[in-house]
């Protein structure tokens, strides 16, 4: 084994992830990278590390941490945001998993998460949203909910091909667009910030395959392609015809089922083939209504990226808000987990913030190792954890009776579930 890092330091035992044809070879003793992360980042990322190495621990086996940075303790160590070394290391470990990195609004400052993704081409962000006994919901049924959202995660306006007001870049585009293009709609006079939506035949179609190859292994009934193809013809409505092609024509008809004029005909009467594998169309805004009124109808969904970043960020709020919701982004034989959350600088610093969403992102990540029973048993400590009222300040404000833990204490009472489940 080479390693040539500068300021990562290498644990002394493991071995790394490979790729073993479109799958994974998981060693035994997996050295996995962790970017503990900014803001809150700094007390969810050791306490998430402690329990999933003790659920590792309890079902024989372990991990080897290897810690890399990016964000606040790059700039201390690096004077840089996101080393190349911290992308090298997690693209030639191939499974990692981090906390959140902060983004602050404005000029001059690319979001980190985006570039993790876009340069590690991790094309599909996947978010399980599934209700946990004890957990307080403003829902009067939250335990309907159990949908996975696929986030298409390196186009659409994400992509990051935007020019600020007042530059010359900007009046260039403007008068391309309006000179050479002939564009005959409003633009205002005057400064104009401007951005490019691609969308793409070969993104869009790999994450609703994607989609639909999830819900395939995992006996689920329908896949719902999200968009504004209503307004945004050519970008949002060519995401949901490129996904009913590949539905209708790479899949046999009695697996995966093509919905006829989903977008506006009910699909009650239709004729579906048995355990096929619905796929239909839903336009994004009545979608966020749908969510809340008819939860149990929806399963798994296929989205743009700004679409998937608004959705599922509402799909946590109805099984008890984002200190709660998992995520992890999937590139071929690649995987990086995170939590939906950001930093949350106000509850930054203070052992105080909900470690659960980064807990339970690393569920996912040991599920795509193949641990499964790894998974099950750090879903069921936390549930216990919840059920008994030991609860972060985000739960406690919303139930009567809970006691009030600070992270690590709350960490803690996890892993003493873990030891008394295993
Ligand atoms: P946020 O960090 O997700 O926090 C918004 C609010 O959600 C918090 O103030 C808190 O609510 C609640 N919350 C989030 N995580 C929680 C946790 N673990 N435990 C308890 N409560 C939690 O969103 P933001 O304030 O809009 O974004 C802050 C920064 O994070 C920005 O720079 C943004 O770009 C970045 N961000 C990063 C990622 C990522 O790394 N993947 C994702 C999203 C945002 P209360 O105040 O009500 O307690």
């Amino acid at each position: 084994m080479s390693y040539d890092y500068d300021k990562i330091e290498v644990p002394e035992g493991g071995e790394k992830i490979t790729k073993d044809g479109d799958g994974l070879d998981v060693p035994e003793e997996p050295i996995i990278p962790i970017i503990h992360g900014d803001g809150i980042g700094k007390d969810v990322g050791p306490a998430a590390q402690k329990v999933l190495e003790t659920a590792a621990e309890a079902t024989g086996r372990n991990v080897h941490w290897m810690r890399v940075y990016a964000g606040e303790t790059a700039r201390e160590k690096y004077d840089e945001n996101l080393p190349d070394e911290t992308v090298e290391a997690i693209r030639e470990h191939r499974v990692a998993i981090k906390g959140p990195l902060t983004t602050p609004v404005g000029a001059g400052f690319r979001s980190l998460n985006v570039a993790l993704r876009q340069t590690l081409d991790l094309y599909a962000n996947v978010r399980p949203t599934y209700y946990l006994d004890g957990v307080p919901s403003p829902m009067k049924a939250p335990e309907e909910m159990d949908m996975v959202t696929f986030r298409e995660n390196t186009e659409d306006v994400y992509a990051g091909i935007e020019w600020e007001a007042g530059t010359e870049e900007a009046e260039k585009v403007r008068e391309f667009v309006e000179d050479d293009m002939d564009f005959d709609g409003v633009m205002h006079e005057g400064d104009i910030g401007l951005g490019l939506k691609p969308i793409s035949e070969k993104g869009s179609k790999r994450l609703v395959r994607e989609a639909i190859d999830y819900a395939i292994e995992n006996d689920r009934d329908k896949v719902t392609l999200v968009h504004k193809g209503n307004i945004m013809k050519f970008t949002e409505g060519q995401f949901g015809e490129w996904g009913m092609e590949v539905a209708d024509e790479e899949y046999p008809d009695d697996e995966v089922f093509a919905a006829p004029d989903s977008l506006w005909e009910e699909q009650d009467e239709v004729d579906i083939p048995e355990d096929a594998v619905m796929v239909e169309e839903r336009l994004a805004d009545a979608m966020l209504q749908w969510m809340q009124l008819r939860t149990d109808e929806f399963d798994v969904l296929a989205m743009p990226n700004l679409n998937g970043d608004y959705l599922s960020d509402a799909a946590g709020a109805q099984i008890g808000g984002l200190g709660i919701a998992p995520g992890a982004n999937f590139g071929d034989a690649r995987c990086l987990a995170e939590p939906v959350h950001g930093s949350a600088p106000k509850r930054a610093g203070q052992d105080m913030a909900n470690p659960t969403a980064l807990i339970l992102s690393g569920r996912l990540m040991f599920e795509y190792l193949g641990w499964d029973d790894t998974g099950e048993l750090i879903r069921d400590a936390v549930e216990e954890t919840i059920s008994s009222g030991k609860v972060t300040y985000d739960l406690e404000r919303q139930i009567e009776g809970g006691e009030k833990l600070g992270t690590t204490e709350y960490a803690e009472a996890i892993c003493e579930n873990i030891e008394k489940l295993s």
